[in-house]
């Protein structure tokens, strides 16, 4: 087939930038559109509203047959992991499904389970959605946000010089399983934007590299990553922590003296989560590079999961 006309062509970023050009440009109300893990809109004095969804396909997301509460749960804690990268708080969703009429009453309910668990857990309020027939399970949540303005970070305010931090641990998360339950960093977000000045936040869904270029292109600079102090799930190798997707996992920056703080607090064992130094944030001339074991300066690519 000719593909120099499909959507393979111009892949799932370069097809994002062509919507953006299609759509009208947002009004001055659109603090930040098209190109965050969440939309960020005016509200009110003291706080922004959050605004994101994420969409889960049979046979792209998960399969018929796992459990339909862990996908049900996913759902959710996918949406609540973008507001986190915001630095928010998670308030209503509505969900939309399209489901075969064959299906088994039981996987709805399951489902919705899982839902009310991860909901309840994290006080987000199921506030309506939309049911629809189709051949395969589909799952969309719309979630709203709010975080106060001080307390906002974006992928687009990294600095030169920052060091960059990732929460946990990364790699192999869908063979493990723990893409469906992973406990989106919430908590610790929130715990990050009260206590340091964050410069940029993104969550890990693409995979390291791909989510810190997204953070690079963003902020227009470059990186330096040390392949020795990426942290790896046991059974990991260092090229599933650059490249898998669906970790959930943290990845922000902070200036050179917040980063000092941190690694205090840290030291000091007054933060319960992990949280490593990974790399620093260079100049976008200087490029994007990994240090590897052996000490070996190497171009970095900013691949991972992409849907085309
Ligand atoms: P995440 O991995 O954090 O969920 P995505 O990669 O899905 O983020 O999306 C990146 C940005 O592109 C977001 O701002 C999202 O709203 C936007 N985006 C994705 N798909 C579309 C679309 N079909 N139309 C408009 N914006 C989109
Ligand atoms: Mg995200």
């Amino acid at each position: 087939m000719d593909k120099s006309s499909t959507l393979t062509k111009i892949g799932e970023f370069g097809l994002i930038r062509m919507i953006e050009k299609l759509v009208k440009a947002p009004n001055s109300s659109v603090v930040k559109g098209i190109g965050d893990d969440a939309a960020v809109l005016k509200w009110n004095k003291a706080k922004y509203l959050l605004f994101t969804c994420d969409m889960l396909i049979e046979d792209v997301h998960f399969r018929s047959n796992m459990r339909s509460s862990d996908i049900g749960r996913k759902a959710l804690a996918c949406s609540i992991s973008d507001i986190a990268a915001m630095g928010g708080l998670p308030k209503y969703a509505i969900i939309s499904i399209g489901l075969p009429k064959n299906l088994k009453i039981s996987f709805v309910r399951s489902l919705y389970n899982g839902i009310n668990n991860i909901a309840r857990r994290f006080k987000v309020d199921i506030v309506g959605g939309d049911t629809n027939r189709s051949k395969k399970i589909i799952i969309d949540v719309t979630m709203i946000g709010e975080v106060e303005k001080e307390s906002l970070v974006l992928r687009s305010s990294a600095k030169a010089n920052d060091l960059i931090f990732v929460t946990g641990a990364l790699g192999g998360s869908f063979k493990s399983g723990r893409h469906l339950t992973f406990i989106p960093r919430l908590q610790e977000a929130r715990l990050l934007v009260k206590n340091y000045s964050l410069n940029s936040m993104i969550d890990i869904s693409d995979g390291l590299a791909q989510d810190l270029g997204h953070i690079l292109d963003s902020s227009d600079k470059g990186a330096l990553v040390y392949e020795r102090a990426i942290p790896k799930h046991k059974s990991a190798s260092i090229k599933e922590a650059l490249y898998n997707g669906e970790d959930y996992e943290l990845l922000f920056t902070l200036s050179n003296q917040q980063a000092h703080k941190l690694i205090d607090d840290i030291a000091a064992k007054k933060i319960k989560f992990p949280v490593t130094a990974i790399g620093q944030i260079i100049e976008r001339k200087n490029g994007f590079t990994i240090i590897d074991s052996r000490g070996v300066r190497k171009p970095l690519k900013p691949r991972g999961f992409r849907h085309f």
